[in-house]
C-alpha cells in the first residue's frame, strides 16, 4: 500500500465549509483518514505504532505543508482540449493538420493538469475519436491529463457556416433519423457526451445566438437515442428556446444560457437535479480584453461580449439562488483565450457573478465531481474520496486568483499519486 500523509495543511475540503488546519492521509487512490484541529494527529500515530486508527501509516511519505492549503483538484466544465491555442503555443486559427491536431490535443490535456485541473468535462472536439483515444491513454497511465468526460465532435446542421466555426464538420444530415444515427455513432465510438449547438453564436455570426439550429423533432430524437445509448447530451444554448429545448429533451449540461427568460429560468430550476450550467465567462472576458491586430475587426464580437456579460451578471445569481448548479469553464482554446488559462473563470465568477471565492471553489470542486458523474467519490476531501488534490501556496478562499499562477501549485496529486511532487519529496 502506498500512503502519503499531508501534515500542517489548511484543508479546504470542497464542501463550502471554512478551511481547517489538520492532516490528511492518502492510501492508494483514496483519502483514508483526516484529522482536524484537536483530533489526535495522524502523524503521532504514525510515529508510534505505525497504525493511525487502522489507517496505517508506517513507511508512508510525509509531506509537511507548512501551512499551505490542501484542496480538491479543479474541474473544467467546458473544455475544448482539441482547440489549438494554449499558454504554451499560439495558433492563429482553429485548424491544424491531423497529426499536429492529435498531438496538440494531448499536449493541452497535460497543460490543464499542470494548471491544477484534475478533471475536465468536454464541450466538444474537433474530430470524432480524438478525445476517446486520449481518455484511454490518460486512464491507462500513458499520458498526463485530467480525468475526462470525452465528447464526440461538436455538431451543428449543414446550413450554418461561420468563419471561426470549429464545429463545421463532416457527417451532416438533417431530420430526426440523421440526428439519431449521429448520437448512436458517437456512442459506438466510445464518447460519453454528445455536443449539440442548439442555437447559434452571435460572436461568430451576428444574431445567431437567438436562432435555433435544430427542430424539436430532431432534438427529441437525440434525447431518445442518448437515453438508449447511455450517453449524455451537452448543449450550446444562448436562446431561451434553445435552453427550453435542451431541458425538454434531457440534456445534462447547458452552456451560456444568456437569453434565458422567466420560463427558461423556471425550467432550469425544476430540472436542477439533472442539469449543470456553465455560463462560460472566460471567452467573454477574453474577447473584451483582446487587442487584435488592425486587420482583425473584433468590434462586433466585443459588442456581443458586453451584452452577454451584462445578461449573465443578472441571470446567474438568480439561478444560484434557486439552487441550479453553475460551474466555471470557459471555452479555452481560442488564440486569445488559450488552454491553460482555465482557472481564470473562478476569478471571473467572483468579479462578475456575485460568487464569493469559496463559492467559486465549491463550484469547481464539489460540483465538478458531480458533473463528472462521480459526486459520491470525487471533488471533496472526505474519507473514501479519490485523492485528486492540490497543495496551494496561500489561501484561495481569500484570493481565488492565485490559482492562476501555476507556481503556487506546490503539488498536484491525481488518483493518489503525485503528478507534481512537492519539492521536499522530489
Ligand atoms: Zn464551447
Amino acid at each position: 500500500m502506498a500512503s502519503t500523509l499531508f501534515t500542517h495543511v489548511r484543508v479546504f475540503d470542497g464542501s463550502g465549509a471554512a478551511p481547517y488546519f489538520g492532516e490528511v492521509l492518502v492510501t492508494d487512490q483514496r483519502i483514508a483518514a483526516i484529522s482536524r484541529d484537536g483530533d489526535t494527529p495522524l502523524s503521532s500515530a504514525a510515529r508510534g505504532t505505525g497504525d493511525a486508527g487502522g489507517a496505517g501509516c508506517a513507511g508512508c511519505t510525509t509531506v509537511d505543508g507548512h501551512g499551505a492549503t490542501l484542496m480538491p483538484g479543479l474541474t473544467e466544465a467546458h473544455a475544448h482540449l482539441s482547440w489549438p491555442s494554449s499558454v504554451e503555443r499560439f495558433v492563429p486559427g482553429m485548424a491544424l493538420p491531423l497529426d499536429d491536431l492529435v498531438l496538440n490535443t494531448a499536449r493541452n490535456a497535460r497543460i490543464l493538469l499542470d494548471h491544477g485541473f484534475t478533471s475536465a468535462y468536454s464541450g466538444g472536439s474537433l474530430a470524432k475519436t480524438i478525445e476517446v483515444t486520449l481518455k484511454a491513454c490518460i486512464d491507462s497511465g500513458g499520458l498526463p491529463g485530467p480525468r475526462l468526460v470525452a465528447s464526440s465532435i461538436e455538431r451543428e446542421p449543414p446550413t450554418n457556416n461561420a468563419t471561426l466555426d470549429p464545429g463545421a464538420v463532416a457527417d451532416h444530415g438533417s431530420g430526426p433519423e440523421a440526428v439519431r444515427a449521429f448520437v448512436r455513432s458517437c456512442a459506438e465510438l466510445g464518447a460519453k457526451s454528445v455536443k449539440f449547438n442548439l442555437s447559434g453564436e452571435s460572436a461568430l455570426k451576428p444574431g445567431a445566438s437567438l436562432q435555433l439550429l435544430y427542430s424539436d423533432d430532431e432534438i427529441r430524437a437525440a434525447g431518445e437515442q442518448a437515453r438508449a445509448s447511455g450517453v449524455w447530451l451537452t448543449g450550446h444554448a444562448h436562446a431561451a428556446d434553445a435552453i427550453k429545448m435542451g431541458l425538454r429533451h434531457s440534456f445534462r449540461v447547458l452552456y451560456h444560457c444568456t437569453y434565458a427568460d422567466a420560463e427558461a429560468i423556471d425550467m432550469l430550476e425544476s430540472g436542477k437535479e439533472q442539469i449543470f450550467v456553465a455560463p462560460t465567462l472566460g471567452i467573454v472576458q477574453a474577447t473584451l480584453d483582446a487587442a487584435p491586430p488592425p486587420h482583425f475587426d473584433m468590434r462586433h464580437m466585443k459588442e456581443d461580449a458586453r451584452i452577454v456579460l451584462e445578461r449573465l451578471g443578472m441571470l446567474v445569481p438568480e439561478l444560484v439562488k434557486r439552487g441550479v448548479r453553475v460551474l466555471p469553464g470557459g471555452d479555452y482554446g481560442f488564440p486569445f483565450n488559450p488552454n491553460g488559462r482555465n482557472a481564470r473563470d473562478l476569478e471571473l465568477f467572483v468579479r462578475h457573478l456575485g460568487f464569493t471565492p469559496t463559492e467559486a471553489l465549491v463550484a469547481a470542486t464539489r460540483l465538478g465531481g458531480q458533473i463528472m458523474g462521480m459526486g459520491d467519490e470525487l471533488g471533496q476531501i472526505k474519507v473514501g474520496y479519490l485523492a485528486d488534490l492540490l497543495l496551494v501556496d496561500g489561501d484561495p478562499t481569500q484570493n481565488v486568483a492565485l490559482l492562476q499562477d501555476r507556481t503556487k501549485l506546490l503539488a498536484i496529486m491525481q488518483n493518489g499519486r503525485f503528478y507534481k511532487p512537492p519539492r521536499a519529496v522530489r
